[in-house]
């Protein structure tokens, strides 16, 4: 292996270049994303820097970092063509790169909501620092925002601007917060919260399209029966596509993201997809799922470079997710949609929160609010041969630690 190419240089493209380096690959790294400057991380942009705008602390690494490690690192250039027969890439600017092994981490893009209205000024998305440049700059005290959509990106923003001064309404289609990810005892904790930080959240309400003034500026949102709520500012944070488009024109299989098996492989061997844009075999059932979030990318580009490096190792780790929502830490272990059970405990004064979640008798995921260590223990209970059942984290009074040093006994 004399070539790798990394298209894509958000957290796993990045981390697939680091990681060569780190584990010895001498061969040649290329590693470019079509987004102007160094490589950045982005859970930060819901979170630090709308409040700090301290673009610098997002960085993986700077300059310096690139050149030490001979990584060949190409900022603002799309990847338009992969051309399989002859292992090459094509740029946007016409460049072509050979390739012994190319790497896809093209990420995701934020879904387009199908209303009337999104092209206004002051309609905004965000999954890139040049979004969040904007929404940072427009957000201040007295203003009106709403968020379309109550996902963990949305309600960050939410708290984050109602904490500036803001008036926030968030929309929610669902009749809960978070419906798609987190359990029913969660959500409740989180909409209370963001009510009593002054957040108008509408459940069960559907934007039907955004107004705008002759100024071409949004300036309500439309929800049911003809009402509508005032909005100088609009966050649509409705969820994200994958960016599957290059790899399908060049023949690759896709199917809701672009398909690897568990070694991270596409259809091609000598193309490996990774983070946001590829689907892959998940748990014991080998059910087919995209996941979103950072722990998925870095582990994911671990195991491609592993294999790269003649040290194949199927992938298996313990999916987590943190979210960060005003003075909340939610921190999610494994995978807690399609529970059919939940035990939720919170702490005699209220501020931890942690939910066991189990199907068919098997605890599948842990969420918590504000307790760290519970959530660490979780990770390493979940990643045992076997998940432990109901009865057994029953018989323990729900300590997470006890049951784990049962299991290892
Ligand atoms: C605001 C925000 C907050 C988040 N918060 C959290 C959090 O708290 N916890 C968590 O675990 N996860 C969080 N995430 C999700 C996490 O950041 C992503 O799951 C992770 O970045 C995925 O890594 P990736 O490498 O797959 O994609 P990305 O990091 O998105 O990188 C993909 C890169 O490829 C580029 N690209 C796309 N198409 C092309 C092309 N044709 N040519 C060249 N380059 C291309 C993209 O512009 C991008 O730079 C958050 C995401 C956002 C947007």
């Amino acid at each position: 292996m004399k070539r790798v190419v990394i298209a894509g240089a958000g957290q796993g493209g990045f981390q697939v270049a680091a990681s060569l380096r780190q584990d010895g690959f001498d061969g040649e790294v290329l590693l470019f994303g079509d987004e102007p400057g160094l490589p950045y991380q982005r859970p930060p942009l819901s979170k630090e820097y709308i409040k700090t705008g301290n673009a610098e602390r997002l960085l993986f690494r700077n300059a310096d970092f690139f050149d030490k490690n001979a990584i060949r690192y190409l900022d603002g250039r799309s990847l338009t063509t992969i051309d399989r027969a002859d292992r090459t890439v094509e740029l946007d600017d016409g460049q072509t790169h050979g390739f012994d092994h190319l790497v896809l981490a093209l990420g995701a893009r934020n879904r387009r909501l199908p209303i009337p209205g999104m092209d206004f000024d002051g309609v905004m998305q965000l999954r890139t620092l040049a979004d969040a440049e904007r929404i940072r700059a427009a957000i201040a005290p007295g203003l009106s925002l709403v968020v379309i959509g109550g996902g963990f990106i949305g309600l960050e923003i939410a708290a984050t601007a109602a904490a500036a001064g803001a008036r926030v309404t968030v929309l929610e289609a669902t009749d809960r917060l978070m419906s798609r990810v987190v359990s029913p005892a969660i959500s409740a904790h989180f909409l209370a919260m963001h009510q009593a930080c002054g957040v108008d959240v509408r459940l069960g309400t559907m934007a039907r399209g955004i107004r705008g003034n002759d100024r071409g500026r949004a300036a309500a949102v439309e929800i049911d029966e003809g009402a509508s709520i005032e909005a100088d500012i609009v966050l649509v944070s409705a969820g994200i596509v994958p960016n599957v488009e290059i790899a399908e024109a060049a023949g690759i299989y896709v199917q809701d993201g672009i398909r690897v098996n568990d070694l991270m492989e596409t259809s091609d061997p000598h193309i490996s997809a990774i983070g946001d844009c590829a689907s892959f075999p998940f748990g014991r059932d080998g059910i087919l799922i995209r996941l979103e979030s950072v722990q998925n990318a870095i582990d994911q580009a671990k195991c491609v470079v592993q294999r790269l490096l003649g040290h194949p190792e199927p992938y298996d780790k313990v999916p987590w997710f943190w979210s960060d929502q005003a003075a909340f830490k939610l921190q999610i272990a494994g995978l807690t949609a399609g529970a059919d059970h939940q035990v939720a405990r919170a702490s005699d004064d209220g501020a931890k929160l942690t939910v066991h979640c189990f199907r068919q008798d098997t605890l599948i995921g842990v969420e918590t609010v504000n307790a760290p260590a519970d959530h660490m223990m979780a990770r390493k209970l979940l990643a045992l041969p076997q998940a432990p059942t109901l009865g057994a984290v029953e018989a323990k009074d729900f300590d997470l630690k006890a049951v784990f040093a049962a299991a290892q006994a």
